[in-house]
């Protein structure tokens, strides 16, 4: 890692290989790792998620299977797709790729999930865990944005915690994640007043709410750890992330890039969480 910036690179590739290790050790006892990855509808972006799934399964030896239904699947086809493989043995990791189409309630699909393959770490059972701080599918942004700051050698613990977003999948689980490693943490959205008060006098600041270089240089304090989640599609076609990493990286002591930090992390905290089901598969065999 060099510099400032946070190399999401970096400890992806590291993970990936200590992820591929662990398959081989549980293959040799008879335990093959695998991740069912439902899709419904025809969505590019979806479609594209979901194919990196698939292809960093392959390169970690983890079986993977698409399930492609229709944009026209009715609610109770797609229940009962996730009750057969709750039921599949062979299968440890579930995911439903979101968003689902407008006729299907998200929230009944996702709990219909038995907790034990949430790798996703979505369901009810899961997040009320990661709530009690009892051991759970950790849910793989969150997680992400905690193993990057760990790598960078970044002190938790009594810090000051700021995280803009309060969404289900990040920013209320990333805020949790953070209380429980000590951070002294405040959640703030899009009703927040004041914000740049807030932010200056944050050590640590986890920004994710999809608006392309909102965090600028001029709110945050000489020294700040910012971690990026967000990803934007900008004018010049890139990817860019919701600080604006140009007037940042002047004053921050670390940051993570966009693309290459917490996006990466995502991807393998999903590996991490179908090996870790397949492994307490292994124990209660
Ligand atoms: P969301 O749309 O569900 O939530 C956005 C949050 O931002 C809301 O809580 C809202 O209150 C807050 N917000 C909006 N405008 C604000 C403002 N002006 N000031 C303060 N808060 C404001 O978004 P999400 O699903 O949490 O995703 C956030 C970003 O993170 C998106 O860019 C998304 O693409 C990205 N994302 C990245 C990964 C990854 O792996 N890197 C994973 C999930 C999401």
């Amino acid at each position: 890692m060099s510099g400032k910036n946070i190399s999401g690179k970096e400890l992806s590739a590291l993970e990936k290989s200590k992820i591929a290790e662990k398959v081989k050790r549980l293959n040799s006892e008879g335990i093959y790792p695998k991740l069912s990855v439902i899709i419904v509808g025809e969505n590019p972006a979806s479609q594209s998620y979901v194919r990196g799934k698939h292809k960093d399964c392959a390169e970690c030896g983890i079986i993977s299977e698409n399930i492609a239904l229709p944009e026209s699947v009715s609610q109770d086809e797609l229940l009962s797709e996730i009750d057969r493989l709750n039921g599949d043995e062979t299968v440890d990791g579930i995911l439903v790729q979101l968003p689902l189409p407008r006729h299907i309630d998200e929230y009944s699909v996702i709990n219909r999930i038995s907790p034990e393959k949430d790798v996703d770490g979505f369901t009810a059972v899961n997040v009320g865990s990661l709530y009690l701080g009892k051991d759970c599918f950790t849910p793989c942004t969150p997680q992400g944005c905690i193993d990057l700051l760990d790598f960078a050698g970044v002190e938790i613990r009594g810090k000051k915690a700021v995280v803009i977003g309060r969404s289900n999948i990040v920013g209320k689980p990333v805020a949790q994640l953070l209380l429980q490693r000590n951070a002294t943490v405040t959640v703030c959205h899009s009703k927040t007043k004041n914000l740049a008060e807030i932010t200056k006098k944050a050590d640590i600041i986890i920004v994710a709410i999809g608006k392309l270089g909102f965090l600028t240089g001029d709110m945050i304090s000489d020294g700040a750890v910012i971690v990026d989640v967000g990803i934007n599609r900008g004018r010049d076609g890139k990817l860019h992330g919701d600080a604006d990493y140009e007037t940042c990286i002047e004053k921050v002591s670390k940051i993570t890039p966009v693309p290459g930090g917490v996006g990466l992390m995502t991807r393998v905290n999903l590996l991490k969480n179908t090996v870790k089901s397949a492994e307490n598969r292994a124990k209660n065999a």
